[in-house]
């Protein structure tokens, strides 16, 4: 076991809360729900992370998403150097805007039209609002745990670092935003359908995570995604998958190609900027011609499309497109994993949960199965916090928050692999 000493995180960290609200510029990095400090990275490679420290870690993470095939990957690092030569922005349009939103578009197929904004939370918001504006209805439904960025109307019962925090709905937030924004507990069919009855011709849209990751990943039901099509079709509501996490991740054309359902808006973030700040959104090219300058609903940015990110994205995209093995191969980790953690859960007498889909994995301190946000919270968060640590003394750097996703990249050797399950099994063995 590596004994991790962090020295210079500590001083790092207490410089930082002079200036920056909790010492971190998104609140789950700063380890609140687990305790210690947080650790200050310095550079990364592939897999690994450096951090001020010099401590080595595998990387779990993976910048929360987007780092899909490890750090520093050398054509998405050239493609960025060669785009910032040209200038690091515009503001007019660009042939690598066009380039990606081809790329976006052949991935996606259910993506007719598509816009580039600059974080998922961006794409979240517009997504909403054009789907207001098409409709003409005012309310939308989110499922309960379920997170869709920091927008105001989003911050209500949501999941990620905002559940982790004890805050899923965030003061600030008015009440005449919030009354918009209707509930319906994931993951169960006959309940939105309660909702959307009570609700006649009043409901825009439904947002949904179609694997939530954000709960720390949860599968959808069987059925589920295909009723809330039919759903939305009966009703003359705009679908929004929000695949900022799932897209480019699960398999090219994302969550919606696994399950084979399509959905009229798309929301994408994280992967397609290849670790630079990046969001789009798009669908149906007779919702996406409602927005500005072709229709009325407006929605801008100074930097969106910003050429770095896109030379990022393409390079990142392309890699993607070209390589169908690599989702193949991210799937065979990602299984080896939560089969190894499930070995070791079994043959040390306890009982928890393992979910794993694609690249995707986590392990959930409760002996119920989860499948939504009620049983994520079912969670013994303060094990849960142990053994946070007791993987980062081993060297291997996961979410510091139980309702989050692992993020596996495809820098991951056979031995890293190894070493995480071999560290799983020690970590739960040293916390019990
Ligand atoms: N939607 C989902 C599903 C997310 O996971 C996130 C962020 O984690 C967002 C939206 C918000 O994206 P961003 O943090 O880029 O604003």
């Amino acid at each position: 076991m590596q004994a991790v000493t962090l020295t210079n995180s500590k001083t790092l960290f207490s410089e930082a809360q002079h200036h920056i609200p909790g010492g971190v510029n998104s609140p789950v990095r700063a380890f609140q729900a687990v305790g210690g400090t947080p650790v200050f990275m310095k550079s990364a490679k592939g897999a690994y992370l450096f951090d001020e420290d010099s401590n080595k870690y595998i990387d779990l993470i993976g910048s929360w998403g987007p780092m899909i095939l490890g750090h520093g990957n050398e054509e998405v690092t050239q493609a960025i150097i060669e785009a910032v030569k040209g200038s690091s922005s515009f503001g007019a349009p660009t042939r690598r805007e066009v380039t990606i939103a081809e790329l976006i578009c052949e991935m996606v197929p259910s993506i007719e039209k598509v816009r580039m904004v600059n974080s998922g939370t961006e794409a979240t918001m517009s997504a909403v609002r054009v789907a207001r504006g098409y409709t003409g209805r005012d309310k939308f439904v989110k499922t309960i745990g379920c997170y869709h960025g920091h927008g105001d109307s989003f911050l209500i019962a949501a999941g990620s670092g905002a559940a982790t925090m004890g805050m899923p709905n965030s003061p600030g937030v008015t009440k005449g935003t919030a009354k918009d924004t209707l509930l319906a507990p994931h993951n169960d069919l006959e309940a939105m359908q309660k909702l959307v009855d009570a609700n006649p011709n009043e409901i825009a849209a439904i947002i949904i995570e179609p694997v939530a990751g954000n709960m720390g990943c949860v599968l959808p039901k069987e059925g589920y995604l295909e009723g809330l099509r039919k759903l939305c079709d009966k009703n003359g509501i705009v679908l929004i998958f929000d695949e900022v996490m799932t897209g480019f991740r699960l398999a090219k054309g994302g969550a919606q190609e696994i399950y084979g359902v399509t959905p009229d808006m798309t929301t994408l973030g994280k992967i397609i900027g290849g670790g630079m700040p990046v969001g789009a959104y798009g669908g149906k090219k007779e919702i996406m011609d409602c927005v500005s300058p072709l229709g009325k609903v407006y929605q801008a940015g100074t930097l969106s499309g910003n050429p770095v990110a896109m030379a990022a994205g393409i390079t990142l995209l392309s890699i993607l497109n070209n390589n169908s093995q690599i989702y193949q191969d991210l799937e065979q980790k990602g299984i080896k994993i939560a089969e190894g953690m499930r070995k070791a859960i079994k043959e040390q007498g306890l009982n928890y949960t393992v979910n794993q889909i694609g690249s995707m994995t986590n392990i959930f301190f409760t002996d119920k199965k989860v499948e939504n946000f009620e049983d994520a919270l079912t969670c013994d968060t303060a094990l849960f916090g142990k053994y946070f640590h007791a993987m980062l003394n081993r060297g291997i750097y996961i979410a510091p928050a139980q309702f989050e996703s692992w993020f596996l990249s495809n820098a991951l050797s056979d031995a890293d692999v190894i070493q995480i399950i071999e560290a799983n099994e020690d970590a739960l063995r040293e916390i019990h």
